[in-house]
């Protein structure tokens, strides 16, 4: 359909195969409202493909589409009875961007348009308010000159706070219509002398100015932050719609707020929001005033005084909440809802799916298949799996002291400690440092966005729960307290005072999102579990999917957690990883540096019970369950001894003088360590160390099973490998030490010899390899990055002029590629021509990322591995993957 712009009521989006897509959410939702017959402001949506166009056609707007924006207009007019540009009764419109999901305070929005010199008089006259007509003309002069005319906002808000200074005064409310003339005085001169221009008079060409500004907003390096974090594409666009003004600025019969039918916080299902009687809609998301509540309850839960809607407009909340069921049934989930009453008339504005909590989002889902509105396997398919990764952090150990110095409100849950920083740079700065930081500031604008990314957590001293910070924090997942008016920051001295306390620049705060306390100091934090609504939601996933989940983890603590998180055994067992500790690391340096067989078996000798130990243990946790064990695969550089110190005490152990070792070192220095002497290769040459981590790993089940406890199913994995021989010699070599000794303890146990694959050869040659491989598992780091030929060490450097030049959408290190794809799906098929039976899994980073996940799935994998706090999400995001398979 070569239709570029839909009237809200037009028909022709039902001919549309994705109308979202087209009409962007906003749009489409304004479309559903009004054929619900909910009381919509007139308007049209001028469709995304419009915005392809617009950037096409060097940023203008061709004439066919402005003809057909007139063609809309008249129909506008038609219908509200007013005119645009008229001098006696003149239309007023709202410009607002929508793109298929929300960007909130991404994108560019302009309110009042339609006034000028001439029209605020006519607008006066009619509705006998001449305050509120001049309120309303130097608010569109201040957000048509910031976002079309590029005049920066705080040269308004500076003319408006010296005008209150000179008149003695602290609110806008305060201020009467001689003030408003002589500030809308004031602002067209700034607009004259900051841009050259006049403030356009004309109102088809103000018109046209807010809408391609809205497109330009697409483009802007805000939102091109905030899509790179959600992994929005630029090809998207946004669409634009035009709507009729309603006003909540009229009286005080006027109101406007934004409401969402549960608590985006905590999930229940109360109606939870916030109002203002006679603003705008701006003054709401600003913060620049304290909202007031929806209800009652939420009034005196809140402990304030101010009326709030329930109260102060009976008829038109009982009119709202009627609303707002109609709506939550029809798209079947929580509704963010924006509203204006105008005169004691109620308005909606727009309806979006509500962004919450990752607590609420499950609270939510699980109740809704309890109301029977939604099944379970769209309650699985609701939650994104990322999310959850909010509600496997951490919270305040309540047991410890907690100094609370101040309360704000619990904006996004989560608890964070860090260095106060009061700029978005600094918390960059301290963050690329490895610094833990939380981003304090009187209010976030989008500007910000880089900023409240790098912080562990973000404190506001004005705005409510709808304000820019807490919406932000919220999609994010980062922990928020938010209009907490008991903070009083200074940016120029760099602190933050709350009553007689001075907090500086680097001095450590935590905040608690979930209750909204600030406290001084550091606080020790607490393991969340699995329980209530969560556990149940993974129990539906547990019921759907087919992949199995494992864990990464090579230490007690970590296979605990992967445990407690529903993993279902081990897919890798990093034995590397197992030395890192001061006194094996020691070892460690002794064996590689060896310079013969003996003093090797020496070194190796002393890791002997460190390693037995170490895989009692976890075989012990994991009972019953796979353990996937890797032989050694150390890159060598990262087990070389550095410093001096480290140098020194290698040489004593050894009892060779530093010289010699520094020279030992030097030999064995690699030009490219991630392509040397590793994987295989360590075994293929110094096959004396593969034995001892075998004989390790059968001792140590061994002993577990003469103890008679239930032991760990063991899958030997032969890592970097790229030829038939490689793995048919390691497999020997595993099977050698195992059957000594099962001989010498006389106790058989069961096991299996696999391999990685993590080469391009090995994929292409899977085949051969697997008629030595019992089982494969994908090493999708090693993988890509031979693939690509990219180091993993090394991508940081350039990655994001890749991405930012769309070479990459996204870093194929955390999604897998589709070349990467391929060779799976090679391996997959070539491994199985040998071997039916051939089990298969993945313990590369890809294997906790929902979309790889969702590429195992399709691929046949019969598990994957992750870390173990992504076990959960892994589990969701393999029950999605089924769902949609289906
Ligand atoms: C891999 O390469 O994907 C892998 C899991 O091994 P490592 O990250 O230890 O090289
Ligand atoms: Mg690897």
């Amino acid at each position: 359909m070569n239709k570029l712009i839909f009237n809200f009521n037009s028909k022709d989006v039902k001919k549309i195969k994705n109308p979202k897509n087209i009409l962007g959410g906003k749009g489409f939702n304004l479309s559903e409202m009004g054929k619900m017959g909910l009381p919509v402001p007139p308007g049209f949506t001028i469709s995304t493909n419009v915005c392809e166009l617009f950037f096409r056609n060097k940023k203008k707007l061709n004439s066919k589409i402005i003809n057909q924006i007139k063609i809309e207009l008249k129909v506008i007019e038609k219908e509200v009875k007013k005119i645009f540009g008229d001098l006696k009764n003149p239309l007023l419109l709202s410009v607002r961007s929508g793109a298929r999901v929300s960007m909130p305070g991404m994108m560019d929005t302009i309110l009042n348009l339609g006034l000028n010199d001439k029209t605020v008089i006519a607008l006066s006259k009619k509705t006998s308010n001449a305050r509120f007509a001049k309120d309303s003309y130097r608010r569109f002069i201040q957000m048509y000159g910031n976002v079309v005319m590029g005049v920066e906002s705080h040269h308004f808000e500076e003319l408006i706070e010296n005008y209150k200074l000179t008149k003695g005064v602290l609110l806008d409310t305060e201020l009467d219509e001689n003030d408003w003339d002589g500030l809308i005085n004031d602002f067209k001169k700034i607009v004259k002398e900051k841009t050259k221009k006049d403030f356009p008079q004309n109102v088809f060409e103000q018109l046209l100015g807010a809408i391609s500004a809205v497109f330009l907003s697409w483009d802007s390096n805000r939102a091109k932050i905030y899509r790179k974090l959600n992994q929005i594409p630029y090809e998207w666009g946004t669409a634009v719609n035009i709507q009729s003004m309603v006003f909540g600025n009229m009286g005080n019969d006027c109101a406007t707020g934004v409401v969402f039918t549960r608590n985006p916080s905590d999930g229940s299902n109360n109606i939870y929001g916030e109002y203002l009687i006679n603003a705008q809609g701006e003054d709401v998301v600003a913060g620049t005033r304290t909202p007031q509540h929806i209800t009652k309850k939420a009034r005196k839960d809140a402990n304030v005084n101010e009326q709030s809607m329930e109260e102060s407009m009976p008829k038109v909340y009982k009119q709202l909440t009627k609303i707002l069921k109609k709506l939550e049934t029809h798209y079947k989930d929580m509704q963010d809802v924006e509203f204006t009453v105008e005169n004691n008339i109620l308005w909606i504005l727009q309806t979006r799916s509500g962004k919450r909590t990752s607590k609420s989002a499950v609270k939510i889902a699980v109740d809704m298949v309890k109301e029977k509105l939604i099944s379970k396997n769209l309650a699985i398919l609701r939650i994104d799996p990322s999310s959850l990764d909010t509600l496997l952090h951490p919270t305040l150990d309540e047991n410890s002291e907690i100094k609370v110095i101040a309360n704000g409100l619990p904006a996004s849950p989560g608890a964070a400690s860090g260095k106060v920083v009061f700029t978005s740079e600094e918390a960059e700065r301290l963050n690329d440092m490895m610094q833990d930081t939380i981003l304090v500031r009187v209010e976030t604008s989008p500007e910000d966005i880089q900023g409240m990314h790098a912080a562990k957590g973000i404190l506001t001293a004005r705005g409510g729960m709808t304000s820019h910070a807490a919406v932000v924090a919220r999609g994010m997942g980062r922990p928020c307290v938010s209009g907490s008016s008991e903070i009083d920051i200074n940016y120029d001295r760099k602190v933050f005072k709350v009553s007689n306390l001075e907090i500086k620049e680097g001095d450590i705060i935590t905040i608690d999102g979930s209750t909204g306390r600030i406290i001084l100091g550091e606080v020790p934090t607490v393991k969340p579990e699995i329980s209530g609504d969560f556990s149940k939601l993974m129990s539906w996933a547990d019921k759907v999917r087919k992949l199995k989940v494992r864990a990464n983890s090579e230490t007690p603590l970590d296979t605990k957690t992967a445990r407690d998180f529903g993993a279902e055994g081990i897919g890798l067992c990093r034995t590397e990883h197992m030395f890192f500790d001061e006194e094996r690391i020691l070892s460690v340096r002794e064996m590689i540096l060896s310079k013969t067989k003996e003093d090797r078996a020496k070194a190796l000798s002393k890791l002997l019970p460190f390693q037995k130990k170490d895989f009692m243990e976890i075989f012990k946790i994991m009972n019953g369950l796979p353990v996937t064990v890797r032989l050694l695969d150390p890159p060598l550089h990262e087990f070389l001894p550095n410093s001096d110190k480290e140098i020194l005490d290698v040489a004593n152990v050894v009892g060779a003088d530093v010289k010699e070792i520094k020279s030992r070192i030097s030999e064995l220095h690699e030009q490219n360590p991630m392509l040397g002497h590793r994987g295989c290769r360590l075994g293929i040459s110094y096959p004396e160390i593969y034995e001892m981590q075998c004989r390790a790993i059968f001792e140590a089940l061994v002993e577990l099973k003469n103890k008679k406890m239930k032991i760990a199913f063991p899958e030997i994995m032969i890592p970097l490998v790229s030829t038939e021989t490689e793995i048919k010699i390691m497999k020997n070599l595993v099977r050698e030490t195992a059957k000594k000794v099962q001989e010498e303890k006389k106790v058989k146990i069961n096991y299996m010899v696999g391999t990685m694959i993590e080469l391009p050869r090995a994929a292409i040659k899977a085949k051969e390899i697997a008629k030595y491989a019992e089982f494969f598992s994908f090493g999708t780091n090693d993988l890509t990055q031979t693939t690509f030929g990219i180091s993993r060490d090394d991508s940081g450097k350039f990655l994001n002029d890749y991405i930012e030049n769309k070479i990459f959408s996204i870093d194929p290190f955390v999604s897998i590629d589709d070349g990467v794809e391929d060779l799976i799906k090679i391996a997959v098929s070539q491994g199985k021509k040998q071997n039916k039976n051939l089990k298969l899994g993945i313990c590369g980073e890809h294997g906790g990322d929902p979309k790889s996940i969702s590429f195992c799935s399709k691929a046949g994998l019969n598990y994957v591995s992750c870390s173990p706090y992504r076990v959960p999400i892994a589990r969701l995001a393999a029950a999605q993957a089924e769902i949609i398979k289906r």
